[in-house]
């Protein structure tokens, strides 16, 4: 297939944004340039649209996407507690499909091509099935629970040898599909687990396992965790040793010099979700400090319960926004935050080599957008229109490894 006539914004360190020809085979992108189409070649003719990569979602909940609006104006324990928790626990094959088809759908107009998902403590496989009907890539975890407090729905939590029965059967079955799937180690944050467990999932990172979690999202969990570790999130983290370069953690708003160096030394991927730190009240991440320390971060958006949008473009918009805020005017520029969403979000999620940026050999993973709307600003960049102006209404077509996930 050739796209002729876009404008590219490959996000290549380097690259300046240029009109050219993009051919596809075989799913990946096989070359870039002023091409001639070879007879036979289905050809889309684009007229200038801008093509990025597609975005990489690096922290999401697609079994709460049907729990949007039912958990709002709390804080993070008590809207844990109280909704999300009985909600999930309340889930049966049927609305956890359903849970699954509505944040697929919302990924395909909003341009997500690859997205990481910690889900339920149950039902995951229902969710990879619905996942396995697009042409997506994902990284999914089911989420471990084995501390069977008061503060859970009754028979939520199973035993630490059920919980990693339960993900050791996903990666038996899932581990690999097509290229695309990978199933991770998912403890839903430390209170959820049992020292035992946290030990486990240490052993298996140092053998190379992935490891998906939340940290370090709001004060009172903060405490929590301090009162049952006498120390500090990301210090307790370590000496369980999960950090490292296959970690990947949601949040990081309180992180304090010692921790960071944690990260830094571990080579941890940090998985930023502006949007949800704001409505839950949570803080706003040093993102800034933390890119120039060197670490890779991803934007996510989290569940729809603590964000009410699956939106990458909110994401960018209020990451950029916020580190302004917290860091200066300088901070993050738009070309900055959009790396975020695809190049760097690609490679905090180890997926570096197969997308996030348009080159040949890359998966064809890419955006759509009509960025000749006046009202985004006729002389501006294509990154600030994208970032700071456009909204979905302006993507017309998202392709996912060679498929049209919403027909340009
Ligand atoms: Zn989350």
């Amino acid at each position: 297939m050739l796209l002729r006539g876009a404008t590219l914004l490959t996000m290549v360190p380097g690259a300046s944004p240029r009109r050219c020809d993009l051919r596809i085979i075989d799913r990946r992108i096989a070359a870039i340039g002023e091409l001639t189409a070879e007879p036979g070649e289905a050809q889309v003719e684009l007229n200038g649209r801008t093509i990025c990569p597609g975005f990489v979602q690096g922290h999401v909940h697609l079994c709460q996407t049907l729990f949007r609006g039912q958990a709002e104006d709390l804080p993070l324990l008590d809207w844990l507690q109280t909704r999300i928790w009985p909600l999930e626990h309340g889930h049966d094959q049927a609305s956890l499909r359903k849970s699954a088809e509505l944040t697929l759908r919302e990924f395909a107009c909003s341009g997500v091509t690859s997205f990481q998902s910690i889900e339920s403590v149950r039902g995951t496989r229902y969710i990879l099935e619905e996942i396995a009907a697009t042409p997506m890539r994902a990284i999914v975890a089911a989420s471990l629970v084995d501390l069977d407090e008061a503060i859970y729905p009754p028979g939520f939590a199973s035993s630490s040898q059920e919980a990693l029965d339960e993900t050791e059967a996903l990666q038996a079955d899932w581990d690999g599909f097509e290229g695309r799937i990978e199933i991770a180690y998912g403890p839903r944050f430390l209170l959820s687990c049992s020292e035992d467990l946290l030990r486990q999932l240490g052993q298996r990172r140092a053998a190379g396992a992935r490891i998906h979690t939340h940290a370090s999202e709001h004060p009172g969990e903060l405490a929590a965790v301090e009162a049952r570790f006498g120390k500090r999130y990301i210090e307790a983290l370590a000496d369980f040793d999960l950090l490292g370069p296959s970690t990947g953690l949601a949040h990081c708003v309180h992180v304090d010099p010692h921790e960071e160096d944690l990260l830094v030394q571990s080579d941890t991927a940090v998985l930023h979700c502006p949007s949800t730190n704001l409505k839950l009240g949570s803080g706003i991440a040093r993102v800034h400090d933390f890119l120039r320390r060197g670490l890779r971060i991803a934007l996510g958006s989290d569940g729809a319960p603590a964000n009410n949008r699956l939106d990458m473009l909110t994401e960018l918009r209020s990451a950029a926004l916020l580190q302004k805020l917290v860091a200066g005017e300088a901070a993050l520029s738009a070309e900055d935050a959009l790396a975020l969403a695809t190049r760097e979000g690609a490679r905090a999620l180890g997926l570096g080599d197969e997308c996030g940026t348009l080159e040949p050999g890359k998966s064809a993973d890419l955006v759509v957008f009509d960025l000749e709307d006046p009202l985004l600003g006729e002389e501006a960049s294509p990154y600030t229109k994208l970032v700071y102006a456009a909204s979905r209404a302006h993507i017309t077509g998202v392709m996912a490894r060679g498929e049209w996930i919403l027909p340009a």
